[in-house]
């Protein structure tokens, strides 16, 4: 493979730095390289550097002129619900004409409905949706996100549902890290103890055995899995060795938080209702929290998580999109962004630290993806713009130029 240079970015936003999340003020500092450039060789970054430098080892190399616009590594997504059959097109009109979630489940909405449509669907059917929203993702200057089942609920299903992550991953350029999250509803017709002896004694082992996911992840919330059940789901998944994500504290405070912290979780996801105190469990454990702004926006809420509290408490925190067809139906990093600065006042150079190399870390692939930095994975964007700040400053649609993965151009056509 011919070795590729790139030249000439207004910005080359590396986040070089310590070989471990970014806390407090490390989250501020991105390591920008003005005129900055690098050489790739066989799909890694050998050098990053201002351009001047660059240009001397170019050589016989393929050049991409970044032309003065901003380069930035892959964004890393580690919270989607990606694989699910259809849409939820009626619950957003009836969410409009103002209906309540019972309502709109009452009337056949909801998270059923989509279990419905996804166990309807064939492998091939789930695969071709699936592979579409991949190139929305690429589209947007996402090059990894991490993936959930849980619009199975049968054992079949669910193993169906991971079964198509794995082959996205091994056809499209996106990078598919997979969680089992059969533990997301009880399904109908069911007894919750029931369900719960499934997911523990046939599910959790089925998925361990034919390595499916490498994280398990539990929807504790009232109404969904409850503390102890949560506790017990994700006890047996880490005896089996998968690391643990939680969905915690989206609508209630439940102590949530606290059993992530307890369990040793790599991840506390939502924690729109998370306190100080449970704040403080984070910590004394170093749970990440992946914030996830446009599930609040989604559904018009503005109960944001607190994330200027969780920055000053020393957390790594991590943005993503919750991309799924109820509550947050969106690809968009850069929209994530935007509502990370306008509603959780973070600024731009945390919101693009904890969507690249913190949400890395939280994947456990932060020494190969998530910075420019020599050895890493030449997985990078090229946005239309100037400056790293108007990333989620124009908001609403996808500035990216070009998208690379291994040093190879995936996406490309710009505004
Ligand atoms: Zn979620």
């Amino acid at each position: 493979m011919k070795p590729v240079v790139v030249l000439h970015a207004s910005q080359l936003v590396t986040l070089a730095g310590p070989k471990r999340p970014r806390i407090g003020g490390e989250m501020s500092d991105l390591a920008v390289i003005r005129d900055g450039g690098m050489l790739v060789r066989d799909g890694k970054i050998d050098i990053a550097g201002p351009s001047k430098e660059i240009e001397k080892k170019a050589r016989d190399a393929e050049i991409i002129d970044a032309g003065g616009r901003v380069v930035l590594p892959g964004f890393v997504d580690a919270h989607t619900h990606l694989i699910f059959g259809g849409n939820r097109l009626d619950d957003f009109e009836r969410r409009a004409h103002g209906e309540t979630y019972e309502q709109i489940a009452a009337a056949g909405g909801g998270i059923w409905s989509t279990v419905e449509k996804t166990r309807a669907s064939s492998d091939a059917d789930l695969f071709a949706q699936a592979k579409r929203r991949a190139h929305w993702f690429l589209k947007c200057g996402t090059t990894t996100v991490e993936a959930k089942s849980g619009y199975g609920l049968t054992v079949e299903n669910e193993l169906k549902i991971l079964r198509v992550m794995r082959r996205l991953n091994q056809e499209t350029p996106l990078e598919v890290v997979s969680t089992f999250l059969g533990a997301h509803a009880i399904p109908r017709g069911l007894r919750e103890s029931d369900y719960i002896d499934l997911v523990i004694k046939e599910m959790l082992p089925r998925v361990a055995s034919e390595r499916l996911a490498e994280f398990c992840d539990v929807f504790c919330e009232r109404g969904y899995f409850d503390i102890e059940q949560s506790r017990r789901i994700l006890t047996v998944a880490k005896k089996l060795g998968f690391e643990l994500r939680a969905h915690v504290d989206q609508l209630t405070n439940s102590g949530g938080a606290k059993l992530a912290a307890q369990l040793g979780a790599i991840t506390a996801d939502h924690l729109e209702k998370t306190d100080q105190e449970g704040i403080a469990a984070l910590k004394s454990a170093n749970v990440q929290p992946v914030l996830l702004p446009g599930s609040v926006y989604a559904l018009g809420s503005t109960f944001y998580p607190r994330a200027r509290e969780m920055i000053d408490a020393g957390l790594a925190v991590v943005l993503a999109t919750d991309f799924n067809p109820g509550s947050s139906p969106s690809v968009s990093m850069p929209m994530m962004l935007s509502l990370a600065c306008t509603h959780m006042k973070m600024s731009p150079a945390e919101a693009i630290a904890a969507s690249t190399i913190n949400a890395a870390y939280s994947l456990n692939r932060g020494d190969k993806i998530g910075s420019l930095e020599p050895g890493k994975l030449a997985n990078f964007s090229i946005f239309d713009c100037e400056d790293y700040r108007e990333l989620g400053y124009w908001f609403g649609f996808s500035q990216a130029h070009s998208v690379y993965v291994h040093g190879e151009c995936v996406r490309s056509g710009g505004l």
